[in-house]
């Protein structure tokens, strides 16, 4: 039962799986005419325009696959930062974050959420970000 069907074989009058050159995608088509086993003309229920049957393209969305996971992406690369950073540093450096403790620049924390992660910039308003393995967060410390 591995291939299951969603149309049953083509006949006139049935549904058929198929590029429509209107939708530029593929769609059902209803069957309306034939030529020996194959479908010949078939019309798009979705544009109702009539064409010659063209086998799918397994294009089901007319979305471009360029344009993705782009988040991803920038979590890796920040993850490749992350790593080099830590690279030679030692685990006895590391300390347990805490808004109550100040830092510097360099310094190795641990987040309770977030994990190991390298302070980065201290800001102004008690505020430093930290470079982590999902990426820099802006964080507070020196809390009194
Ligand atoms: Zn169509």
């Amino acid at each position: 039962m591995t291939t299951a069907l969603f149309y049953e074989k083509p006949k006139v009058g049935g549904d058929i799986l198929t590029w429509c050159t209107r939708c530029k995608m593929d769609l059902a088509h209803v069957v309306i005419a034939m030529l020996g086993s194959a479908p010949a003309r078939v019309q798009c229920k979705t544009c109702r325009s009539e064409h010659s049957y063209r086998k799918p393209k397994g294009i089901t969305s007319p979305r471009p696959k360029t344009e993705r996971k782009p988040s991803q992406k920038i979590t890796m690369r920040s993850a490749d930062i992350w790593e080099e950073k830590l690279a030679g540093r030692h685990k006895e450096e590391v300390v347990n974050y805490s808004v109550k403790d100040t830092y510097k620049p360099g310094q190795l924390v641990q987040h309770v959420q977030f994990g190991l992660g390298i302070v980065e910039e201290l800001k102004a308003g008690n505020k430093l970000t930290i470079l982590f393995k999902l990426g820099e967060r802006l964080l507070i410390h020196g809390l009194k």
